[in-house]
């Protein structure tokens, strides 16, 4: 057992926080003690303070991302959002409870045991009364304060008690009246004492001798202690008491860490012969106390948990060493190896508190830790292969409508092509078609003004008004004919090609906007009709009809005809003829033919002759009885004969007498009419082309305001393409900056998780 007495002597005080003299007569430890095993409790709960400071913030972002991504056409569910919403006030609870974690050691054994001094040595000053008087039935717990005063709270109150020393805190306890086995929870200073400051809270009890009901304490104090440290009398054996009570606690908890010390052991200095008997005696029972009744130990490791102290001596080294007043008595024989014990004591203990505090504080933290980071992940992660999911049918939808758009655009312009060719074919053909049919009925005006039968009367009003009746009966009477022609056959022609129209642009239009289209395109709720506007009033205003009795073989007839002007307004007393007359020929030809039948027996004449001829004929009937009339009257006299001169005189005289008696009323409006048929028909004749280009026009512009029409439907279904394209393009940009946020988000749980994992290697893995 000599190793009991030598170990860790090598622990020398100057291991122990140095102390630093303060203005106001206390003495302030000295912090920087990076080397104490309670460090590793003090690294640990700042790393894994700092994890959930991250794992807060993550998932608040989290929470945040989440709220962003529901709603409306969202990847995240209400639900969704409140689980995860649901952990921040996990991470906020498990904050607090890091805050107020701390590690606990309680100490136990009968009273004057010194337990208090053994806490008082601890804390390097005397902090807690102790003495023969000191029987408190209450728990003192002896934790760091946050500020620079010292304060007692008692059980369910919160008011603070000021202490300034021992004594005064003795004063306070014997006050209050205390309940049994009530906890007085005593804070002074961190920076007073080392173990405060590195979140070591202390606990002493009553004593196991004083209640019975230790049940009570283990389930009220100790179930949270990181280590039980027995403080034994050196001069005694372990007494019942004591032992029933760990017993207790290896109950309740599994594996508890405990010390135990012997304390007093400056006692045994009086007997040094017997000291090593009784201190391997006192061990052996001790180990057999802690491996085999209890079991929460090997005999190996008890024997490391056992110490021989005098934390009198302990407390009074230490006092002496801030240069406090304390009465000093001589120290017994040993007391410098009895010191290193304790301070070996304290070594050990800090090792084992620390260690066992990371474990069962800590372990649980960061399985939650993970747990939560592995929760919001896989939350993350479903809203990561969602939003992937959804952009990728909205990538697919994207190219569809692009798609689309592009062969909507390509069969427009091909349609377009085709349908500007067939308006152009088909403005041809009406224009042709309408030409032809016009110029057929201009040929057989005459018939139709024949067919005008209202009276006819040469008085000026009423030649007039039967002018206007005659314009009005032409101007129906073509239109008519015009519009029986050629209505059917235009109006088909334009049917088909609307109807063929039409189709062409349903191909065109998207499926679903086909419907809406037709109703829109009803072919034809009107036949096409072509307006063919023939002004007769207006074009044939300038119509003079010429009345006047003409002798057809007058000789002003003859010579007119012979010069052939005025064709068209010599009389004539042919019957009408319906047969289109060739222009170039006219009415005038047979006469000229006669003429010049009649003159071919006298042979040809110069132009010149036929000039005096004329003028002399023209002589003669001007003026009777001139030298013109004998002139003529020789000359044919001489030339032909007199008898052929009576005879004919005869035939001329009689003709002109039959021209005469038939110039009636019937006559004249054979003449009236056949002057306006020429009339008529030349001025007709003049607007052909104009109105076959006025039909033409009106059957572009109908087929071309069809085209239109559709292509406005084509126009409003790519505007609504292009606007669900753009909406699809937003609506996947948006889907893709989700994705990368979820995936983002859930990298960092990974890393967390990381840090957890490390944390865990770090100090719960050892
Ligand atoms: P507690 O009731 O267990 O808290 O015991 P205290 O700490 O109050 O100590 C009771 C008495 O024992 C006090 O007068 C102490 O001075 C004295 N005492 C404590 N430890 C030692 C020690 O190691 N040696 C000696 N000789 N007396 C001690």
């Amino acid at each position: 057992m000599a190793a009991y007495v030598n170990r860790s002597v090598s622990m020398m005080a100057g291991d122990g926080p140095h102390n630093v003299a303060m203005n106001n007569g206390t003495v302030r430890v000295n912090m920087t003690n990076v080397d104490s095993p309670l460090q590793i409790f003090v690294r640990a709960k700042k790393k894994i303070n700092d994890i959930f400071v991250e794992i807060d913030d993550y998932v608040k972002d989290a929470v945040a991302f989440m709220h962003a991504v529901s709603g409306d056409n969202g990847v995240a569910t209400p639900q969704d959002v409140a689980n995860v919403e649901a952990y921040i006030s996990k991470v906020q609870a498990i904050r607090e409870v890091l805050k107020r974690d701390h590690m606990k050691v309680a100490f136990f054994g009968r009273t004057s045991n010194g337990k208090s001094t053994v806490i008082n040595a601890m804390l390097h000053d005397k902090i807690l009364p102790s003495g023969i008087g000191h029987t408190t039935n209450c728990f003192l717990q002896v934790e760091g304060s946050d500020t620079d005063e010292a304060y007692i709270k008692t059980e369910g109150s919160e008011e603070k008690l000021n202490v300034q020393s021992v004594s005064q805190l003795g004063h306070a306890l014997c006050a209050s009246r205390l309940a049994e086995n009530a906890l007085v929870r005593v804070s002074w200073p961190r920076e007073m004492c080392a173990l405060l400051r590195d979140d070591v809270v202390l606990v002493d009890s009553p004593g196991v001798d004083v209640t019975a009901d230790t049940d009570d304490w283990i389930d009220r104090y100790c179930l949270d202690a990181d280590v039980f440290v027995l403080v034994a009398n050196a001069e005694s054996t372990l007494m019942v008491t004591e032992k029933n009570f760990f017993h207790k606690v290896s109950t309740k908890i599994s594996q508890p860490n405990i010390f135990i010390l012997n304390n007093r052991w400056d006692a045994s200095a009086s007997e040094p012969e017997y000291l090593e008997q009784v201190r391997t005696q006192h061990a052996n029972r001790c180990v057999d106390f802690l491996a085999r009744e209890l079991r929460v130990c090997s005999p190996k490791e008890a024997e490391e948990r056992i110490f021989f102290v005098s934390a009198k001596e302990a407390l009074l080294t230490r006092m002496r060493e801030r240069e406090k007043p304390v009465s000093s008595p001589v120290l017994a024989d040993g007391h410098q190896v009895r010191y290193f014990e304790f301070v070996d004591f304290e070594r050990k203990f800090s090792e084992c508190i620390s260690q066992s505090a990371v474990r069962t504080k800590f372990a649980q933290h960061s399985r939650r830790g993970k747990c939560i980071a592995g929760d919001v992940c896989s939350a993350l992660d479903q809203v990561y292969g969602l939003a992937c999911s959804q952009k990728a049918a909205r990538v697919e939808r994207q190219r569809i409508l692009q798609e689309q758009l592009s062969a909507i655009e390509d069969q427009l312009t091909s349609v377009t092509r085709e349908m500007k060719a067939k308006i152009g074919k088909m403005v041809e053909s009406v224009e042709h078609k309408v030409s032809l049919t016009l110029s057929q009925e201009i040929r057989r005006l005459a018939a139709l003004v024949d067919e005008h039968a209202a009276p006819f009367r040469t008085e000026r009003a009423a030649l007039e008004a039967y002018k206007r009746a005659l314009h009005r009966h032409v101007e129906a009477g073509l239109g008519q004919r015009l519009k029986q022609r050629l209505s059917s056959d235009i109006g088909h022609e334009m049917d088909a090609a609307q109807r063929d129209m039409a189709e062409r642009m349903y191909a065109v239009l998207p499926p679903q906007r086909r419907a809406a289209a037709a109703a829109v395109v009803a072919p034809h709720h009107q036949p096409f009709e072509v307006l063919y506007r023939l002004n007769c009033d207006n074009l044939c205003a300038d119509f003079h009809e010429d009345l006047s009795f003409r002798f057809s073989y007058g000789i002003t007839a003859l010579i007119q005809r012979f010069q052939g002007r005025n064709t068209n307004k010599i009389a004539l007393k042919n019957p009408p003829q319906y047969t289109p007359i060739p222009p170039a020929i006219g009415p005038a030809a047979p006469s000229s033919e006669i003429v010049r039948a009649t003159t071919a027996g006298i042979g040809p004449l110069s132009a010149e002759e036929w000039g005096m001829v004329s003028r002399l004929a023209m002589g003669a009937l001007t003026s009777q009885g001139t030298m013109g009339g004998l002139l003529l009257s020789g000359l044919l006299l001489k030339t032909v004969g007199w008898r052929v001169v009576a005879v004919t005189g005869a035939v001329w005289g009689a003709l002109y007498l039959y021209e005469r008696l038939t110039w009636t009323a019937k006559a004249q409006e054979r003449v009236f009419k056949r002057q306006y048929v020429a009339h008529a028909s030349k001025k007709l004749r003049l607007i052909v082309d104009l109105t076959s280009a006025n039909c033409s026009h009106q059957v572009q512009q109908e087929l071309s305001t069809m085209f239109a029409r559709l292509c406005r439907l084509v126009d409003e279904a790519t505007t609504e393409l292009d606007g669900e394209l753009t909406e699809v393009r937003a609506a996947a940009a948006r889907l893709d900056e989700a994705a990368a946020a979820a995936k983002r988000l859930r990298n960092k749980a990974n890393y967390l998780a990381h840090e957890l994992e490390l944390f865990d290697d770090a100090f719960l893995k050892q």
